[in-house]
């Protein structure tokens, strides 16, 4: 069993300041959805773990979130690729939770729900907060720094932030490509079989 527990806004689409609302403001960054459907050709479960704040504030509705869940499904559905769950925290900062990462409640009930052992469990995103609450798992932790963490890849130490173990990759493409193998190409058509 491999289980990636994915982040959200930054790693699998584009951030948004404070909160993405509308659906369409779900838009996948490049290649993600490609990789997404590698990972789950390789025999993956992907799994999103994603703090919701704006539910707790009241700045974001279940039912906007909801729906942009759905835009996010069809589009990697298209691509043909499946997150099998959408985990989250709904609570504000201030009610101190659990849940909400960098604590760890949320990503322990992924890995129950899954019978996933640390070994066994893949924790990727671009903040420090989601890779903090892999680190209590004892996760792999990967940092993707397509977006909101590109600053990391400058060659400069990783922040302190950062759990030390974490490693660093330009993109989920790239580091998805490391950890499942490339299919072998369907081999050629032969001549005079073409449409
Ligand atoms: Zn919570």
């Amino acid at each position: 069993m491999k289980l990636a527990i994915l982040d959200r806004d930054g790693t699998l689409n584009a951030a948004g300041e404070p909160f993405l609302h509308a659906p369409e403001s779900w838009v996948a960054l490049p290649g993600v959805l490609e990789a997404v459907a590698r990972l789950n050709r390789g025999g993956w479960h992907v799994v999103l773990a994603t703090n919701q704040p704006g539910l707790g504030l009241g700045e974001v509705g279940l039912g906007e979130l909801n729906a942009m869940h759905a835009r996010m499904h069809r589009a990697l559905a298209a691509a043909g690729a499946r997150i099998e769950a959408v985990f989250y925290c709904p609570h504000a900062p201030e009610e101190g939770c659990g849940c909400r990462a960098p604590a760890p409640g949320l990503m322990r009930q992924i890995a129950e729900r899954y019978g996933a052992e640390s070994h066994e469990t893949w924790v990727i995103g671009s903040g420090a907060a989601h890779l903090q609450a892999g680190a209590h798992l004892g996760a792999h932790l990967h940092l993707v720094c397509a977006q909101t963490a590109a600053e990391v890849l400058s060659g400069r130490p990783l922040p302190p932030e950062f759990p030390p173990q974490t490693r660093t990759h330009a993109s989920l493409a790239e580091l998805v490509a490391s950890l499942v193998p490339a299919e072998p190409l369907p081999p050629p058509s032969a001549p005079g079989k073409l449409p």
